[in-house]
């Protein structure tokens, strides 16, 4: 049996436009209990893979300054203990904790990115930690050796810069094929934003941006992967935006799709 620890983030301090990510935990949570759908996931059908979603509640943040540190301790605390941290936020800034912790414990990690944005800006209005700029961080810091994304749309000319600078695979929406997706290097961390999805598929998110992936490209994306996963998160849940709950919906397949994932890789 795996141990996939659900830890989560309810925090949108570091979004731009909107709040409302600080209630997808508890959205998350009630679509992933709720009998409305068969919670039966697609990846790993038939190898008899199996694992157990463990549920740490919502951390205590502050949403201030030290929010960073408590998720870091809380991420680093589930991989002490053998279990595989995966974090629901909140906004995207949570990543480059999360992400820090799993690299203290793993090394530099190959991050699959799921996004309508690549999340590389230096800063974003003046702050360095805003959830359009955690990827910066990153890989600043070093915290990973490759960062592969899935789902862009709004690439501009600073985020471009950022994406040679950085070595990043920036993988366009136009003409985007599944099966050219590369197949990463373990150990991987994957990091969903539901708006790489199309807005169509998944409303509930702070910033709609239309031509997106669809549901069957994002798994087909993540049944290519052989490498292990050692941590995951899945962001930008905005219940406010949500249309009769598809989009928690969709989420929560997503938490049972990735877990499978991490299940059927395991090292
Ligand atoms: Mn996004
Ligand atoms: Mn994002």
């Amino acid at each position: 049996m795996h141990h996939i620890r659900l830890i989560g983030l309810p925090t949108d301090i570091n979004s731009s436009f909107l709040r409302g990510p600080a209630a997808g935990p508890r959205a998350i949570r009630a679509a992933l209990h709720s009998d409305h759908a068969s919670g039966t996931p697609q990846i790993g059908q038939g190898f008899g893979e199996d694992f157990s979603l463990e549920d740490a509640g919502d951390l205590p943040l502050a949403e201030g300054p030290s929010d960073f540190d408590t998720i870091r301790a809380a991420v680093s605390l589930a991989l002490e203990e053998g279990a595989v941290p995966f974090c629901l936020g909140g906004d995207h800034s949570i990543s480059y904790p999360a992400v820090a912790a799993v690299a203290a414990a793993h090394g530099p990690v190959s991050i699959l990115h799921f996004d309508a944005h690549p999340d590389l800006y230096d800063d974003y209005e003046g702050n360095a930690f805003s959830h359009a700029s955690p990827f910066a961080r990153i890989l600043e810091a070093g915290l990973a050796k490759d960062l592969v994304q899935v789902g862009i749309r709004t690439l501009n000319r600073h985020q471009a810069d950022q994406v040679r600078r950085f070595g990043v695979r920036s993988i366009p929406m136009l003409g985007f094929d599944p099966g050219k997706v590369p197949v990463l290097e373990g150990p991987i961390y994957v990091s969903f934003d539901l708006d790489g999805l199309d807005p169509a598929v998944a409303p509930g998110v702070s910033h709609h941006e239309p031509g997106g992936l669809t549901v069957r490209e994002v798994l087909q994306v993540l049944d290519r992967q052989i490498a292990p996963v050692v941590g995951a998160d899945l962001v930008e849940l905005n219940p406010d935006r949500d249309v009769n709950g598809i989009t928690a919906t969709v989420a929560a397949k997503l938490v049972r799709e990735i877990s499978a994932l991490i299940a059927r890789n395991r090292g």
